[in-house]
């Protein structure tokens, strides 16, 4: 059994969705998590914005646009007047639904019932599509076994069993269709996996159905070198290992939610990377034999806040950096990169929603300065610690850019820096040159 998902733009349009059905009919078993139509969870995050500020208006005219947008894209889906009245009826129950959020009290619990109503549709649509294709396919109902716990953790026990339930009452099937992002929580309440967390319900559906491999459909052939948006001529890398594709998948690299490795790397099952404009192309492989020792790949990550704390009291004292930390815990707040010296200490941070306070409460504890508009550029590979010379070659390459903390040493497989924003593009192109086009061989 095979898990594939396909992101919003892979759904994105009615050809799309067609090319989808092509590719995943192949006679395998597979279950196929589908996102919800590009633009659609955006636009209900509107509506519920609208929502939340009590004008009706605003949230009807939003919904009008997209139930129109539907219009449309049912038009050009289907072939069969039989298939387009089905459809345009299951749309129309759909934005009933989403409508009567307007006559009442508007909650978070409301505004996650509205958030879910774009996997639901998009999986919906794409049901009858292949009953129009005849194509024999199950729905999976995802609010039916999908769940997460007080903690907002996936409930691996629960989604397991009744995953299973759920697929044995197609004996023989082959083919199911599943929401993606949608869940329960504790409480049996309509609830998400957060923004871009399709990926994420791929990844613990492969774990939960045991599956050989889980397949992640986007509209690029995979992880890049490098940012291919800020450096010429990157290329997909062929083969990653689970915990190099973590440290990417937060630094930047947009292509895979960075929850989705771990439940696959402990049930050991390789996650493919794959684009549905080019299903022929190689992709990137993540799993447990990538190959060591190399330099893969550069990423940056932006917005990111450097705090130093300067304080005579941390000389030769114990329990410093514990107060220190306590503090962001205290304020729900990751910590990403940290350097130290005997008496000062420099920390990075990517949420500022509590940053006032946290500032306030260090200032106890000595000097404060918090640099904005930086960004964290990581280095990623197998780095074995006793070979030398990787530092020579990043930092070589680096020369004439200002650098204001490194991290090294940290894993085996990210080294990172900080720099001025303004200097981000200069230093991946320098770190391109540096890194790979003086080596031949690409990965
Ligand atoms: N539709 C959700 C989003 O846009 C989940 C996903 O696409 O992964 O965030
Ligand atoms: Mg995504």
């Amino acid at each position: 059994m095979k898990v594939l998902k396909f992101g919003g733009t892979s759904v994105g349009a009615p050809q799309r969705m067609q090319q989808v059905a092509h590719l995943i009919n192949d006679g395998r078993k597979k279950i196929v998590v589908l996102s919800a139509v590009s633009g659609t969870t955006n636009t209900l995050v509107e509506i519920t914005d609208c929502l939340y500020a009590k004008d009706k208006a605003c949230a009807r005219a939003k919904m009008d646009e997209l139930k129109m947008h539907y219009g449309q894209f049912i038009e050009n889906l289907y072939r069969t007047t039989e298939a387009k009245e089905e459809a345009t009826e299951l749309i129309n129950a759909y934005f009933d639904y989403i409508n009567g959020f307007t006559k009442d009290l508007f909650t978070i619990y409301e505004e996650r019932a509205v958030l879910a109503q774009g996997e639901l549709i998009s999986t919906n649509l794409f049901y009858l599509y292949l009953k129009e294709q005849q194509i024999d396919a199950a729905l999976l109902p995802a609010l039916e076994f999908m769940r997460i716990d007080k903690d907002g953790e996936p409930d691996m026990f629960y989604i397991e069993k009744n995953v299973q339930a759920e697929i044995s009452k197609h004996p023989g099937q082959q083919l199911f269709i599943t929401q993606g992002y949608i869940s329960r929580n504790a409480f049996g309440e309509i609830d998400n996996l957060k923004r871009g967390g399709s990926d994420y319900t791929a990844s613990l559906l492969g774990v939960a159905v045991k599956a050989d491999e889980i397949q992640i459909w986007t509209d690029i052939d995979g992880m890049h070198n490098n940012d291919p948006r800020i450096v010429k001529d990157t290329y997909p890398i062929k083969e990653l290992s689970f915990d190099e594709a973590a440290e990417l998948a937060y630094f930047g690299a947009k292509i895979l939610h960075p929850s989705s490795i771990r439940p696959a790397k402990e049930a050991n099952i390789p996650v493919k990377l794959k684009n549905t404009m080019e299903p022929e192309a190689e992709g990137t492989v993540i799993s447990a034999n990538s190959s060591k020792d190399r330099i893969k790949a550069i990423a940056a990550k932006d917005k990111i806040i450097a705090i130093k704390i300067k304080s005579g009291r941390m000389l030769m004292a114990y329990g410093f950096l514990r107060s220190v930390f306590e503090v962001f815990e205290r304020y729900k707040t990751p910590i990403d990169m940290i350097t130290t010296s005997e008496v000062a200490v420099s920390l990075t941070i990517d949420n500022t929603d509590q940053l006032v306070d946290i500032v306030k409460e260090l200032q106890e504890f000595g000097l404060v300065e918090v640099d904005r508009d930086l960004s964290i550029i990581c280095i990623v590979g197998d780095f074995l610690t006793d070979k030398y010379g990787t530092a020579v070659e990043i930092f070589g390459s680096l020369q004439h850019i200002p650098i204001r903390m490194i991290s090294y040493g940290g894993s085996n497989n990210n080294v990172s820096l900080l720099v001025k924003s303004s200097h981000k593009k200069e230093a991946l192109e320098a770190l391109n040159v540096g890194l790979f086009e003086k080596t031949s061989s690409h990965v």
